[in-house]
Parts: structure tokens; C-alpha cells; sequence
């Protein structure tokens, strides 16, 4: 299983708090994640990930790229609602590939539980 996990400054810590709820599901999978967020996540939980730029740098971008390649199962993708973002077309893009790729893509912490907790019985 690849997952690529994304969160905006204003979700980070309830992406540290979903990860470590799932821990054993993301020590078995492939993980990648924008710059920011993934230095949280190895820094919290000890989580091998492949990190990208940060996304307001193209890192959104670069994990569209690899998931439209077929080389992910799944996004999780907790995104600030309340907060402009400056690579707002980065965001809807990769948010868009999903959709085009038929990849699950979860934007908010009871939608991934869902993934997670399905992901981690299968
Ligand atoms: P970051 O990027 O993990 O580097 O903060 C996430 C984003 O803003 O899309």
C-alpha cells in the first residue's frame, strides 16, 4: 500500500494526532508526504517517508505526478478550509487527480479514519 499524506499549517497537528491512531497500518505501507508535513510526521512517530518540496513550493504537484503514474493507493489530504492558500491550483489539481485516477482521497479526519481503519482490516 502507497500513501501519500498532505496537511495544511492549520491541520498539521490533527495529521500527527490521525497518524498516530494508525501507526501499525503506516509502519507496513509506503509513505510520501509534502516537505512540512512529513518532517512532523517522521518527527512525531519515527515514520520512514519520502518527502517532497513543501507544497506552496510544488510538492502537491510532484505527488499529483506520481500518483497520475499509478505509484499511489491513496491520499490523505487535510486541507484548511478556512485559510486561503497561495497554491490553491496545486491543491485542486492534485485533488482532481484523484478523481481522474479513481484514487481514494480523504480532505478531512472523519473521511480518513474511514480509509485508514478500512485500509488497516484489509
Ligand atoms: P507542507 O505542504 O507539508 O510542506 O506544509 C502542505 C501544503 O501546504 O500543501
Amino acid at each position: 500500500m502507497k500513501l501519500a499524506l498532505i496537511a495544511h499549517d492549520g491541520k498539521k497537528d490533527a495529521m500527527i494526532a490521525l497518524a498516530g491512531n494508525y501507526l501499525p497500518l503506516l509502519r507496513r505501507c509506503t509513505l510520501m508526504a509534502t516537505g512540512t508535513t512529513g518532517a512532523r510526521l517522521a518527527a512525531a512517530h519515527g515514520l520512514v517517508i519520502e518527502r517532497m518540496l513543501s507544497g506552496p513550493l510544488g510538492g502537491d504537484l510532484q505527488i499529483g505526478a506520481r500518483l497520475a503514474a499509478g505509484d499511489l493507493d491513496g491520499v490523505v489530504f487535510l486541507r484548511d478550509p478556512m485559510t486561503p492558500q497561495p497554491h490553491e491550483p496545486d491543491i485542486n489539481a492534485l485533488v482532481r487527480a484523484c478523481d481522474v485516477h479513481d484514487v481514494p482521497c480523504a480532505t478531512n479526519v472523519a473521511t480518513a479514519r474511514l480509509l485508514l481503519a478500512g485500509w488497516s482490516a484489509a
